[in-house]
């Protein structure tokens, strides 16, 4: 047997059948609500958005020219135009146009009636009301079909559709106003531990201040999210019991870490066993091994490692797209992008790793990484300098300078 291989009591779980396990039991959320668009960026949609109009929804012009019609036009010659009347922008030039006759338009004017070509202003010379136009003026340009963009009844979005700015834009051009969307996640966050105290306390010998509801608060920033800082919950059976049966009457979520592994004082597990249903995982990751998903009633728990690399890296990794897959969003996996390493990289056999990376790309656009620092799952200055994890898979063994690795990028 590799003598890098440590034995583990229960077999390791991948991370994409953890990911898919988590999102097997979970059951999105139904309850939804109308938002007036601009509150509902960044949210889901709970129904397929139907268009109610075409879009465009009237055939116009892409240029500052003249509108004419293509059975004006002499054949590799030059011919004139009179210009009978203006198509502004938002003012149509209500007339008829005769044979020989062509209107002045702006972009975005309604093309007039029998015109179905626009000339630049800049391809022609214009003599007291006449226009000439070029022997090779083509027909049925700079002009924009109505339709051609949206039909009317198309859908715009799909449900589980998470609103982006343009898709903002999108539905109010088809003049929607409001939109259905899944209600927002109510979540609760708590740290474990008796060595933990809060920001503005004098640390006493073995005290450290509480930092994962600083980076949990942060990567919980989402407008999907309902967010509360639960506070600090000690090591103590009884009091985690309680704090977490009470939440899980308010809450849609628990996320809860430190406690989760199975030391003495880590009670994460057997409570969660007591008072809900337990999944209890540990996932060949690095860091991140310990994992515990369940649920307490109806409320989703997810008790991560305490180490705050730990929390970082299995929430960026999984927590997030589950919770994104309870908000309503369709699954989503996460973006990867090779890189040439800079560094040499070591690694045992057995868990895929996730290490502290900064990404960047030369002057060809392409990307080069090298390692962050330290990677012990406490470190925190080399997360900071970092700008991605490189991801070494279960059986590397690492990876030498000028390797290919696989990169995924830390969340915006
Ligand atoms: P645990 O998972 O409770 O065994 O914690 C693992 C390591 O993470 C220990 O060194 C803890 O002191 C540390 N730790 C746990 N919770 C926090 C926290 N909220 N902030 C900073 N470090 C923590
Ligand atoms: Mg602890």
């Amino acid at each position: 047997m590799d003598p890098c291989v440590r034995k583990e009591a229960s077999p390791l779980l991948t991370v994409d059948e953890a990911c898919k396990q988590m999102l097997e039991s979970i059951q999105p959320l139904m309850a939804h609500e109308t938002l007036a668009l601009k509150q509902a960026l960044g949210r889901v949609l709970s129904h397929d958005v139907i268009s109610p109009m075409a879009l465009p929804s009237f055939c116009h012009s892409a240029m500052d020219g003249y509108a004419f019609s293509s059975r004006d036009v002499l054949e590799h010659q030059q011919f004139a135009l009179k210009v009978v009347g203006t198509s502004w922008a938002g003012h149509p030039f209500e007339g008829a146009l005769k044979q020989g006759e062509c209107v002045r338009i702006f972009t975005g004017a309604v093309l007039p009636e029998k015109t179905d070509s626009v000339v630049m202003q800049e391809d022609v010379n214009n003599f007291n009301m006449v226009i000439e136009l070029p022997a090779d003026v083509g027909c049925f340009k700079h002009v924009r079909m109505m339709g051609e963009d949206v039909q009317a009844g198309q859908v715009l979005c799909r449900a589980g559709h998470l609103l982006s700015p343009i898709d903002l834009a999108l539905l109010a051009a088809a003049g929607l106003a409001a939109v259905s969307v899944t209600r927002q996640l109510k979540i609760i966050y708590f740290s474990t531990g008796n060595e933990l105290v809060p920001l503005g306390s004098t640390l006493k010998a073995g005290e450290i201040y509480d930092s994962n509801r600083y980076s949990l608060y942060g990567l919980l920033q989402h407008a999907c999210f309902e967010v509360t800082d639960g506070g600090i919950i000690a090591d103590d059976k009884d009091t985690l019991t309680d704090e977490l049966l009470a939440a899980s009457e308010v809450y849609d979520v628990i996320i809860t870490t430190g406690g989760a592994s199975v030391g003495e004082a880590d009670y994460v597990k057997t409570v969660l066993e007591t008072i809900g249903r337990l999944n209890f995982w540990k996932i060949a990751m690095k860091p991140g091994k310990p994992l515990t998903f369940g649920q307490i009633g109806r409320c989703y728990f997810f008790g991560l490692p305490g180490n705050p690399i730990a929390v970082m890296v299995t929430f960026e990794r999984l927590v997030k797209q589950a919770l994104m897959y309870l908000a309503g969003r369709a699954p989503q996996n996460p973006w990867y992008v090779q890189a040439i390493c800079t560094t040499p990289l070591k690694k045992t056999r057995g868990r895929q790793e996730y290490l502290r990376g900064i990404l960047w790309q030369n002057d060809d656009g392409e990307f080069f990484v090298a390692s962050a620092g330290q990677q012990g799952s406490h470190i925190l200055s080399s997360a900071s300098a970092a700008n991605c994890y490189i991801v070494l898979d279960a059986e590397s063994l690492g990876a030498t300078v000028n390797e290919s690795v696989k990169v995924m990028l830390f969340s915006a």
